[in-house]
């Protein structure tokens, strides 16, 4: 256990990084309340194809606008959800607020795809595909619109199970990315195996691509290695130029990361969209910075 210096004073936190066991009682009651209300958001970071030069999608990524203590991030609440036995409610609110503004930005013109993240339970939980299902119809999205990002963890727990999910949501024309790719479980076995459309580096690569010749190794062979699997490649964290300038010039297909654009709420999202020069329709958004 460690004291952290908190917005009231120190509150004392647990070795996995969530909040000791009175101030857990009381998150977690809170965070029942959250699902109930509508304190959780969304904020989407973009995903630029390198190219183009276009942003062609979106990363969904859940915040929680706690009424006292402000903006809380996944990190505090989300190992807590999972404990408690809350990610399924989590995840179908993410999904629900993701696909209502996609049906929103599209009937605008906005042609984007919604990636948004699934935990180990969800990929446990069998009920999930029906539910993506309905959801989809219900906002009139097309599968094809919907990137669900998956760790390589899920595969840890019961293989058989998550492998049922995720060829009944691949069934529904949805795609599957495996996220954090390179830090997880196995990597090449399930590689052959498993039906995912998109490798997802971890961030860790990205950020020293640059001026370690071995990680910049490790990237130009991952690309190698989803481009003969048929895969697309995003490489996340791309936090300068000069990264994504390499990543470009290595045929990379896609790159995330505060270089390009911070994570933010819906409204400032478009903000930042609708200040991209617009020469080209507006399907296709291309991105100055950088490039
Ligand atoms: P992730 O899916 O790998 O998401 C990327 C994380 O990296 C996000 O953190 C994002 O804000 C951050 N990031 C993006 N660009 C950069 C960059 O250039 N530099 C650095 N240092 N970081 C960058 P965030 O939003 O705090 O989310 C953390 C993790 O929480 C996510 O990692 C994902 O695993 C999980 N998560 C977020 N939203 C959801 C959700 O709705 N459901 C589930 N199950 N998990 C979620
Ligand atoms: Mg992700
Ligand atoms: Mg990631
Ligand atoms: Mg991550």
């Amino acid at each position: 256990y460690v004291a952290k210096r908190g917005k009231h004073g120190f509150e004392i936190w647990a070795p996995d990084g969530t909040p000791a066991s009175r101030d857990r009682l009381e998150t977690l009651e809170q965070l029942r309340t959250a699902l109930d209300t509508d304190q959780l958001d969304v904020h989407y970071q973009p995903k630029l194809d390198l190219r183009t030069g276009c942003v062609t999608g979106v990363e969904a990524l859940v915040r929680w606008n706690h009424p006292e203590r402000g903006l809380l991030y996944p990190d505090v609440f989300l190992p807590l959800a999972e404990q408690a036995g809350l990610m399924r409610r989590l995840a179908l609110r993410v999904l629900e607020r993701s696909l209502r503004d996609l049906q929103a930005w599209r009937a605008d013109g906005l042609d984007l795809s919604v990636a948004v993240n699934l935990s180990v339970s969800n990929l446990q939980d069998v009920a999930l595909p029906e539910q993506v299902e309905m959801l989809l119809d219900a906002f009139g999205v097309p599968a094809g619109s919907l990137v669900l990002e998956i760790t390589e963890d899920v595969l840890m727990s019961d293989a058989a199970r998550s492998q049922q999910v995720m060829a009944a949501l691949r069934r529904l024309g949805v795609r599957l990315s495996i996220d954090d790719y390179g830090t997880g479980y196995s990597s090449l076995a399930y590689l052959r195996a498993l039906p995912v459309d998109e490798l997802k580096l971890d961030r860790s690569f990205a950020s020293n691509l640059t001026s370690d010749e071995r990680a910049a190794a490790i990237v130009r062979s991952t690309l190698q290695l989803s481009e003969d699997l048929g895969m697309s490649m995003v490489v996340e964290g791309v936090e300068d130029a000069a990264t994504l300038a390499a990543l470009r010039a290595w045929g990379c297909d896609y790159a995330q990361g505060y270089h390009i654009a911070r994570p933010q709420p819906a409204d400032r999202f478009l903000a930042w969209l609708a200040d991209q020069p617009t020469s080209v329709p507006r399907t296709a958004i291309p991105v100055q910075r950088g490039l």
